[in-house]
């Protein structure tokens, strides 16, 4: 039997350079078996079944490369503070959220600042127990350095007036606000998410990004293993709606060895959308913490270099044997000391990595030396151009010796890198289109324009988001739009505008 021809026809920007513009795509079996013109594709297969879009653009289907998909999936289900702009409409959300919650359940939430709510003082426990006496609360700002707690929440996990402050952190008088580690004092407090409430947050987090047109994510380690656990599950019901890259972070590697997961091919059938595909490290912090890594003069406002985290001798070894599993190093670099030394590292794993066909990653390579961005040459650059907007300031004011090599998009593609667009999330929202306007217009939050000469055409992005990740993910039949390659494509009104997914 063969297996019902699907025959699109749409303008369709194939990202083949062979044949970069098509009139018709024809499918059959998740696959694609031929582009071309209408004429020529509806005389192939007279009787498939058409899918007239001659109003929509088609492209090859969208992916998200940078983004923790269970967390952003539990993000989903809590109190959304974004755009909140004063205390009393916080306590309207969190009363909301009340209303609808069985007592003593924890309310959580996230993305407010203090300076967009209005304040100038830290703010107070009372001020959630107004609205919220019987259900422990705790709100996260949204640069995650500051949680906001009801008196409820700060009893359960046992801090009063008399709590000492924990090493790196404060527990702010009086009590309801805390600060950096003192956040985790309130965290350990909250019961562990069943196995069910993972399941439901990948298919929230899946679903959800499915929905804005996606069809494909690489998500990050950072999460609790029982996260990408629960994608396998979804995946093996065939619940899965997108292909899922992983990376798992480099301190269980070594069960990726017990069990045999470095397999490096994607696995076929039911439950082949999700595939182990990197091992995770971090160089180091980031820039608003002031950990970035970084080379002397650092922070402009005196507060120093920066932190290592993993160290180069780590990533180096750690990831040799990475890659004889098969498995991508995929290491976290802020900082221009962070990029300098993860790129000495990978110095001495490119033979290899080239012998097994795998591309070294990293991951923001947020600021550069100029000597370090023709380095980048065959590596995946996994890049947020969103993020731009809301550090524009903040790069400014703490790193001006280094402005014009930030974000340096096209100075990246132009020296060999592929370059793979995400958006970290839930630390921003997954929005395409805040990358393609943030990656073209290099505008930021406050009017200004990040190192403007390194914008991207609109096209570029477009690459970015779709064949970029999928060479970054080793899918040589991924996000383009050619015979044998899957058929996962996105529609879209017009480039960088609505978009929804189509895989058939
Ligand atoms: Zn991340």
């Amino acid at each position: 039997m063969t297996p019902p021809l699907h025959l699109l026809l749409a303008r369709t920007l194939t990202l083949d350079p062979a044949q970069p513009e098509v009139g018709a795509v024809l499918v059959g079996g998740g696959r694609i078996l031929a582009a071309g013109s209408a004429e020529e594709l509806g005389a192939l297969a007279p009787r498939a079944q058409r899918h007239d879009h001659r109003d929509l653009l088609l492209t090859p289907g969208l992916a998200d490369a940078h983004i923790h998909l269970v967390g952003y999936g539990f993000s989903l289900s809590q109190v959304g503070l974004h755009g909140a702009r004063s205390v009393t409409e916080v306590q309207a959300r969190v009363a909301q959220r009340a209303m609808n919650t069985p007592h003593g359940t924890w309310i959580r939430g996230g993305g407010f600042l203090m300076s967009e709510l209005g304040l100038t003082e830290y703010p107070s426990a009372a001020l959630l127990d107004e609205v919220s006496p019987h259900h422990p609360v705790l709100l996260y700002s949204r640069d995650l350095h500051l949680a906001w707690a009801n008196s409820l929440a700060l009893r359960l996990a046992g801090i009063s007036d008399a709590t000492p402050d924990p090493a790196g952190g404060k527990i702010v008088r009086p009590l309801g606000t805390l600060l950096e580690s003192a956040t985790d004092l309130v965290v350990g407090a909250i019961p562990a998410p069943s196995e069910a409430q993972y399941l439901a947050a990948a298919k929230a987090g899946a679903d959800d990004l499915a929905a804005r047109g996606y069809v494909s994510a690489h998500t990050m380690a950072y999460e609790a293993p029982e996260a990408p656990r629960a994608l396998q599950t979804l995946a093996s019901r065939a619940e899965l709606p997108l292909r899922v890259w992983a990376s798992l972070p480099h301190e269980r590697l070594h069960l990726a060895r017990e069990l045999g997961l470095g397999l490096g091919v994607a696995p076929q059938g039911p439950g082949g959308l999700f595939q182990w595909g990197g091992v995770k490290f971090f160089a180091d912090g980031a820039l608003g913490s002031r950990t970035a890594w970084l080379h002397a003069p650092g922070f402009a406002d005196g507060s120093g270099t920066g932190i290592a985290l993993d160290s180069p001798e780590l990533i180096r070894e750690l990831g040799a044997q990475a890659i004889a599993l098969g498995l991508t190093p995929v290491t976290h670099a802020i900082g221009d000391r962070a990029n300098t030394e993860v790129l000495d590292a990978y110095d001495h794993l490119r033979e290899a990595a080239a012998a097994r066909g795998i591309r070294l990653r990293i991951e923001h390579a947020q600021h550069l030396r100029p000597a370090d961005v023709p380095r980048f040459a065959g590596l995946t650059a996994s890049v947020q151009p969103m993020h731009l907007q809301g550090d524009g300031a903040m790069i400014r004011q703490l790193l001006p010796h280094l402005e014009a090599e930030t974000y340096a998009f096209r100075a990246l593609r132009d020296a060999g890198a592929v370059l793979a667009f995400g958006s970290d999330a839930p630390v921003t929202p997954p929005d395409y289109r805040a990358n393609f306007a943030a990656a073209v217009s290099r505008v930021d939050d406050e009017g200004g324009r990040v190192a403007p000469h390194e914008a991207l055409t609109e096209l570029d992005v477009l690459h970015a988001h779709t064949r970029g990740p999928a060479l970054a993910a080793g899918w040589e039949d991924e996000g383009i739009i050619r015979p044998g390659a899957r058929a996962a494509f996105t529609l879209w009104d017009r480039l960088g505008g609505n978009a929804r997914a189509l895989v058939l």
